[in-house]
């Protein structure tokens, strides 16, 4: 409880010292759903949604919320747009899951053209999973194993710039020590959302 306490306000902290970081807001939704706060969960992933539409997986996350906060309504329509930012992007999970959520609550599925070829990528070009863009990609691999080579083949080179200024944030305002395995793993996890690549 403590612990989940004390991870609420490293994250309490980080939204606050960069409000406009949806990974921080997105975060403390989390930390926020796992302590059952689920009205200030909600808060947070809005936030999250109104800095970046385009983070489907938030779009699942706060639908379950609202559903719990009895707000069905809103969750329908929060549910109904995710399906189409995640068809958008590409996203096969998420939107497969709001599909089914949308179904368990009786209401109407949007429209997928998922069905549409993805678009063509020339010569070292990226269907970027954060941007939805095809971008050039990095000049190589940022790690040789088999996470940095996924990275390379997912996330164009704009978007990884973006993530090293924000997991330089991430280890400041969280203390990783990024010797401790257990400090990598939170580093790793929060790469994994900033980049999309759930
Ligand atoms: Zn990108």
């Amino acid at each position: 409880m403590t612990q989940q306490n004390s991870r609420i306000e490293q994250f309490q902290k980080m939204a606050q010292a960069d409000p406009n970081n949806e990974l921080g807001h997105f975060s403390l939704g989390r930390a926020y759903e796992e302590a059952g706060r689920d009205q200030e969960a909600a808060a947070a992933y809005e936030k999250a949604i109104s800095l970046n539409a385009k983070l489907s997986k938030v779009y699942q996350l706060l639908g379950g919320v609202l559903v719990r906060l009895g707000r069905k309504d809103e969750a329908i329509s929060r549910w109904t747009e995710g399906v189409k930012v995640a068809d958008e992007r590409g996203d096969t999970m998420p939107r497969e899951e709001m599909v089914k959520l949308l179904r368990g609550l009786g209401a109407p599925l949007p429209t997928i053209k998922s069905s549409s070829p993805a678009p063509a990528t020339g010569e070292g070009q990226v269907m970027c999973s954060r941007c939805g863009q095809v971008k050039p990609k990095m000049a190589s691999a940022p790690y040789s194993n088999a996470q940095g080579k996924m990275i390379y083949e997912r996330v164009c080179a704009d978007c990884w710039r973006d993530w090293i200024h924000m997991g330089t944030k991430v280890i400041n305002e969280l203390r990783l020590p990024l010797s401790d395995p257990q400090a990598q793993k939170v580093f790793d996890q929060h790469m994994i959302e900033f980049l999309c690549l759930n």
